[in-house]
């Protein structure tokens, strides 16, 4: 297939032509249009960035890969990027393919798959007052790298510079998020599947249900058949397939789910029944046909689940039933997690005084059961030489490792050696600070390839090939919970697929007593039904609270208390 590219800051043209006239019988154009709201906001633009060179080449490999599937002829995708108003094009697809069949299951799947692979981000929404530039909607937390254009399309850079200082909570999302780069897909067996993100678009493989079915126990006969008493010429269980034509005044006797032998026919239910013999007498008629239709739930061809989707029970029910075994999910993660810390003792030990129970393995460890990772734990000393030596020990473990995870020693204390440490094992550090409350003293590493070449066979990098991400995760158990919910998730799912966590607006139920506070905080709350009930905590040290957070209330720096009823963004957890 011919695909030409190409990333625009200028209006895409109304016409663009199709190639020259030949094989394709089919011409299809979409365009995708900046609308007028975004996340419940009235906006008048939105502001597009990308790394040019990795969205061209996850672009290709996308449409070769789709194409394998629904063979077309050409593509020209035209991408623009900085500010585009409200009503103007922000993609244009055109695909040339033999049939119109193949151009439109390509596109479907392209746009799809557009979001989830390719390095193009919407950067902010500018809100429909003010078109200037400093007054935005931010897209929290999907932000694009930091420092704007310095990175952006233009610079034709394609990577976000290692920033050594205090980074705001945005940048640090945004460096994670233009570092962590999809690993591919792999097919894997349903027992391998829970947590993982599903790759690819599953079509139902036939009619669902394949034949009208009866829902209950009772006798079928045709809809609008009067008759008084009916012959039971038949009985069908559900395994049962054997078709014939009923006249006026027959029946079949049926068991729930049995396959109905002809169109046309309603059951009625055995208890409103009276039966003599090979006779059936109706005392009650209902209105319900009491048939489940061919094709009332799926159509044969018809798309069922999207790429993207975490695979739960349900989601495994529904490729079990369209037989799709073997699903394109993300890659399962090998995670390496040290604790350090010579006052940590075991949780089941007695604590001396001035040691502290292990609270943030567990923490980690359940947390990580969500993503569907493979789990290594150690304990390291708090001595740099002898945490060297225990990693040479578990070399292999930290080869292996996609992400790697250090709790504790991530500031700058004298035993603090979780940086150099870091910086020991190969990784390039790109923030050591966050402008957040709790979870400042934030560590964020990256080490290998950040990128996958071109044409590289799904599944076929080797660890030693793929990007390795690392955080330096502040001890106290309140910072370990906020910098995983924020900033572990996000890397997890940039890395497998999925949705990264999203801020939703809410409305206080209580007062957030709060100072005014020169950080950003994520403050924990009880998310209701009637809205966020902020919790009590003094300290990041604290863990009460954690029982029973399912939400982080994000309250931007200087904002002081927050009175009932006010407005906030905050992050939803799942309480597993
Ligand atoms: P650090 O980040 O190493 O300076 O540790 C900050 C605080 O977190 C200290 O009070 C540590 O004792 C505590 N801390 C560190 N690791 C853990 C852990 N695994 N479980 C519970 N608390 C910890
Ligand atoms: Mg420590």
């Amino acid at each position: 297939m011919e695909i030409e590219f190409q990333l625009v800051h200028e209006a895409i043209a109304e016409r663009v032509s199709p190639p020259p006239p030949g094989a394709h019988g089919a011409w299809l154009e979409f365009r995708g249009i900046v609308r007028s709201e975004e996340a419940g906001q009235k906006i008048s633009a939105l502001e597009y960035e990308a790394y040019p060179e990795m969205a061209k080449r996850e672009i290709r490999r996308l449409l070769e890969e789709i194409s394998s599937r629904h063979p077309c002829l050409a593509a020209k995708v035209i991408h623009r990027v900085g500010i585009i108003p409200v009503g103007e094009t922000a993609i244009y697809v055109g695909l040339a393919a033999s049939h119109r069949t193949e151009a439109i299951a390509l596109l479907a799947d392209f746009m799809d798959r557009l979001k989830l692979d390719v390095p193009i981000w919407k950067r902010r929404a500018l809100p429909v007052e003010d078109k200037s530039r400093k007054n935005h909607v931010p897209l929290a937390p999907s932000v694009s790298p930091p420092g704007g254009e310095r990175v952006a399309a233009r610079s034709g850079e394609g990577k976000f510079p290692a920033k050594t200082s205090m980074v705001s909570l945005d940048e640090a999302l945004a460096g994670i998020q233009s570092h962590c780069r999809l690993l591919p897909a792999v097919r894997a067996v349903f027992e391998e599947c829970p947590g993982r993100v599903l790759r690819e678009t599953i079509c139902a493989s036939e009619d669902f249900p394949d034949g009208d079915r009866s829902t209950r126990d009772g006798y079928a006969m045709l809809q609008r058949d009067e008759s008084e008493t009916f012959q039971v010429v038949d009985t069908l269980h559900a395994a049962d397939w054997k078709p014939r034509e009923l006249k006026t005044g027959e029946t079949v006797r049926v068991a729930t789910g049995a396959s109905l032998p002809c169109d046309n026919l309603q059951v009625v239910m055995q208890e409103h029944i009276e039966r003599t013999g090979d006779q059936i007498k109706i005392l009650r008629r209902e209105s319900a046909t009491n048939v489940r239709r061919r094709g009332e739930e799926m159509r044969a061809g018809e798309a069922v689940l999207q790429p993207g989707v975490r695979l739960g029970a349900g989601a495994l029910a529904l490729l079990a039933s369209v037989g799709c075994t073997r699903p394109l999910v993300g890659p399962r993660l090998h995670v390496c997690h040290f604790t350090t810390g010579d006052e940590i003792v075991s949780p089941d030990r007695k604590p001396r005084r001035g040691q502290i129970r292990d609270s943030n393995s567990i923490l980690i460890r359940i947390l990580l059961q969500k993503f569907s990772c493979d789990v290594e734990q150690a304990r390291l000393p708090e001595d740099f030489e002898l945490a060297k030596s225990a990693i040479r020990n578990r070399q292999s473990a930290i080869d292996n490792a996609d992400v790697l995870l250090v709790s504790g020693g991530a500031s700058v204390g004298d035993k603090d050696f979780t940086r150099p440490l870091l910086e020991w094992l190969g990784f390039e550090i790109v923030f050591s600070r966050v402008n957040l409350r709790p979870g400042a003293p934030l560590i964020f590493g990256i080490h290998g390839k950040s990128s996958v070449p071109a044409n590289q066979p799904v599944g076929s990098l080797t660890p030693a090939g793929r990007i390795r991400v690392a955080f330096g995760l502040p001890g106290n158990p309140l910072s370990h919970f906020v910098c995983f919910h924020l900033f572990v998730a996000a890397a997890l799912v940039r890395l497998t697929g999925g949705e990264l966590p999203t801020f939703r607006r809410g409305t206080l139920v209580a007062k957030l007593e709060d100072g005014p506070n020169s950080r950003a905080t994520l403050w924990p709350a009880r998310l209701q039904a009637a809205g966020l009930q902020p919790l009590a905590w003094a300290s990041s040290g604290d863990v009460t609270c954690l029982a029973e957070t399912n939400a982080l209330i994000h309250v931007p720096a200087n904002s002081g208390p927050l009175a009932p009823g006010a407005e906030v963004d905050f992050l939803p957890i799942t309480i597993e």
